[in-house]
């Protein structure tokens, strides 16, 4: 497109594939000069598939009253209320606990929402989303099971050892030349003093 004087950048907020010449939309558009239902043709045609989404759009207004517009995605609110499966544009404030989405859901809110974010890593854009998320009174849960391998190296990692009989060792106590008896299971310090017997004492 040949470079054109711009007059005027407009945003609107448009409900999907619901546009009409009405008022708001009317009110706003009819004194930039432009073809109002031409806009309402084109951006119902685009946003068939987004209905029940209010459309954040930026329209440029030329000097020769043609126009261009971009959709942005919807504010990063409405995202995660869609998520929490509340109904979007109820008027209720958000001050109020709204509820728990998962921390794969915050990832789905952030990748919507990172073409207006100015970044292209989803971890900062899932930071940018937490944020929104927790002052709107929504908790971030991880909320996945864990496998059963999964649990079982956290637990084998753990520091707390295992239920087990006891195993003595004799060992000679570091810095001395006395002896004792600890027990050789991970992670298990248990000791007993030795006092000279041929068998480790009973667990
Ligand atoms: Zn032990």
């Amino acid at each position: 497109m040949a470079k054109k004087k711009i007059t005027k950048v407009i945003k609107l907020q448009v409900p999907g594939g619901a546009a009409t010449p009405a008022p708001p939309i009317g009110t706003v558009l009819g004194p930039a000069g432009i073809n109002i239902g031409e806009f309402v043709n084109q951006f119902n045609q685009k946003t068939q598939d987004k209905r029940g989404d209010i459309i954040r759009v930026e329209l440029t207004v030329y000097e020769d009253r043609t126009f261009d517009f971009v959709m942005k995605q919807p504010p990063a609110s409405r995202i995660l209320l869609k998520l929490l499966g509340k109904d979007k544009g109820s008027g209720k404030t958000p001050s109020v606990k709204a509820g728990t989405l998962t921390k794969a859901q915050l990832k789905e809110a952030a990748e919507k929402k990172m073409s207006d974010l100015n970044t292209t890593d989803v971890e900062q854009a899932m930071k940018v989303m937490a944020g929104t998320a927790r002052s709107m009174g929504i908790d971030i849960k991880e909320q996945r099971h864990r496998s059963f391998m999964e649990r079982f190296a956290l637990h084998t990692a753990s520091n707390e050892p295992k239920e087990h009989i006891h195993r003595y060792n004799l060992e000679t106590i570091p810095g001395t030349d006395k002896k004792q008896w600890r027990c050789a299971v991970r992670n298990c310090n248990k000791t007993l003093p030795f006092n000279g017997e041929h068998f480790p004492p009973s667990p």
